[in-house]
C-alpha cells in the first residue's frame, strides 16, 4: 500500500470521505487521491515522495506558482505582530483601495472569508438593495455552496428553481431561476416572464466550473442590458477570473462592467480570502452604512491581508500576463496537435490562465449540455495516464486547469512529452 492509500483509509475513519472538500476525493476519476507534502512553482510532491507539474494550483489561487518566496515572506513578518485583532487595519484600507485600483468598476469593497461568503453577501445585498427576491443563474455554472446557489434548473426553461442538494428548502430554491449559459434569449425570456422580480444576475464571466467556457461574443453584454433594462444587478463571480484571465480580470478582458464583482482565489495569495463590491450607490446599503446585514470575525485579518498584498504587489510586473498567456496557448495548441496526431477527438478553451480540454466531436464547447456529454471514460484513462506520468490535472472532466507564472517553457514540454506518451494508450 502506498502512504497516500494508508492515509486516504486513515482520514475516512474521521473526515467524512476522506476529505474537506468533496472533489479532492477522486470520486469522478476513480482511485486514490495524493496526500501532499509540500509544492513549489509548478511542482506538488505527494507523501510518497512524487513528483507531480500541478494543473490545479490550489483550484485557482496560485497564479504566481506555489510557495511564493515574497508571499512566503510577508505572511511571517506579518505573524510576528499577532494573528487577528477584530479591528480595523491600515493593510485593509490598502487592500481596498488596491483592489479598487486594478477593479475599477469596484468603488467600494468588503473583505470576506471565502468566494462562498462573497457570493452569499453579494447577492444577499442585491436583494436588499432591490427589494426583489429572485436571482438568476447560469446551469453549469458554480457560485459556492450557499443555500440559494445551490439550485438547478426546473423541468422547462421558464419554471421555477429546485434544490440540487437535499437540506436546502424548497421555497429558498424557488426562488433562484437557472438558464443556459451563453444564451442571451433564454435570459431575455426568463426577464419577460419575471423581469420585476429579479434582484440580480450571478455570472461566471468565464466558467470554469464546467470545464473551461468562455462567454461566446455579446453574450456578457447582453448581460449587462437586460439588467440596465429592468434594473436588476450584474454581479460578475470572478472568483475564479479574478486577476488570471487578465490583470482586472474577465470585467477587462471583455470590457463589460458589473455593478458587483465577487473576488476570491488569487486575492488571498492562497490563505482562506474573498471580496465583494462595486458601485457605492449599491454596497453602502451593507452595514454599518446601510440595513443590509454582513459581517465577519475574521474578516480583513492581518495574516490574510499580508499574504494578498504581496500576492497584488507582484501581479503589477509589466510582462507578466503576457507570458503566462503564452504558455497557457503554447499547453493547449500542444495537447491539441497532439490528440489529432493519435486521431483523438478533442477540443479545447482557453481564456488567458484558464484552459480546458474536452474528449468530444464537437468542435467548440460553448455550454454545459456539450461540457457534460464529453467522452469522460476516455478523460479518466487520460487523467490517471497523467498522473502517473507526473502531471496533476484536476481530478474530473468538468473542472477547468490553470497555468501559473512557474510553469515555463521547460515544463509546458514536459507536460506535452507526458501527453503525447498518453494519447498513445487511449
Ligand atoms: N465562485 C466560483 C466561480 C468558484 O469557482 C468558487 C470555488 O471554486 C466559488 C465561488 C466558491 O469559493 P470558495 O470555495 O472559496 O468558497
Amino acid at each position: 500500500m502506498t502512504k497516500s492509500e494508508t492515509l486516504f483509509a486513515r482520514a475516512q475513519l474521521t473526515i467524512p470521505g476522506g476529505v474537506n472538500s468533496p472533489v479532492r476525493a477522486f470520486k469522478a476519476v476513480g482511485g486514490t487521491p495524493r496526500f501532499i507534502t509540500k509544492a513549489d512553482g509548478a511542482y506538488m510532491w505527494d507523501v510518497d515522495g512524487k513528483q507531480y507539474i500541478d494543473y490545479i494550483q490550489s483550484w485557482g489561487p496560485m497564479v504566481l506558482g506555489h510557495n511564493n518566496p515574497k508571499i512566503r515572506e510577508a505572511v511571517i513578518e506579518a505573524s510576528y505582530s499577532g494573528l487577528s485583532f477584530g479591528a480595523p487595519t491600515e493593510a485593509e484600507v490598502i487592500m481596498a483601495e488596491t483592489v479598487s485600483k486594478m477593479v475599477p468598476s469596484m468603488e467600494m469593497v468588503r473583505m470576506v472569508n471565502s468566494g462562498t461568503e462573497a457570493t452569499m453577501s453579494a447577492i444577499r445585498l442585491a436583494r436588499g438593495y432591490t427589494g426583489r427576491n429572485k436571482i438568476v443563474k447560469f446551469e453549469g455554472c458554480y457560485h459556492g455552496h450557499a443555500d440559494s446557489l445551490l439550485v438547478k434548473a426546473g423541468s422547462g426553461a421558464l419554471t421555477l428553481g429546485v434544490p440540487s442538494s437535499p437540506g436546502v428548502p424548497d421555497n429558498v430554491a424557488e426562488h433562484t431561476l437557472t438558464v443556459e449559459y451563453n444564451n442571451i434569449e433564454s435570459v431575455k425570456e426568463i426577464f419577460k416572464a419575471h423581469g420585476d422580480d429579479i434582484a440580480c444576475i450571478i455570472v461566471e464571466p468565464v466558467a470554469g466550473n464546467m470545464n473551461c467556457i468562455p462567454p461566446v461574443e455579446g453574450f456578457l453584454e447582453g448581460l449587462r442590458a437586460v439588467c440596465d433594462e429592468y434594473s436588476s444587478v450584474l454581479i460578475f463571480d470572478e472568483v475564479m477570473t479574478g486577476f488570471r484571465v487578465s490583470r482586472g480580470g474577465a470585467q477587462e478582458r471583455y470590457g463589460v462592467k458589473p455593478d458587483l464583482t465577487c473576488l476570491g482565489k488569487v486575492i488571498g495569495g492562497g490563505m482562506p480570502v474573498g471580496c465583494f463590491g462595486g458601485r457605492k450607490d449599491i454596497i453602502t446599503h451593507i452595514a454599518p452604512t446601510g440595513p443590509v446585514y454582513q459581517a465577519g470575525t475574521l474578516s480583513g485579518n492581518p495574516v490574510a491581508m499580508a499574504a494578498g498584498l504581496a500576492a497584488m504587489e507582484q501581479l503589477q510586473q509589466e510582462d507578466l500576463y503576457d507570458s503566462i498567456f503564452e504558455n497557457t496557448q503554447a499547453l493547449v495548441d500542444g495537447m491539441q496537435a497532439l490528440a489529432d496526431k493519435h486521431n483523438i477527438s478533442l477540443t479545447t478553451n482557453v481564456a488567458g490562465s484558464m484552459f480546458g480540454i474536452f474528449f468530444t466531436d464537437v468542435e467548440k464547447v460553448t455550454n454545459y449540455k456539450q461540457a457534460i456529454n464529453c467522452n469522460t471514460e476516455q478523460f479518466n484513462k487520460f487523467y490517471h495516464g497523467m498522473l502517473n506520468e507526473g502531471v496533476y490535472l484536476a481530478p474530473a472532466s468538468y473542472e477547468a486547469g490553470f497555468v501559473s507564472k512557474a510553469h515555463d517553457a521547460s515544463v509546458i514540454e514536459k507536460t506535452l512529452a507526458a501527453a503525447d506518451k498518453v494519447f498513445a494508450t487511449l
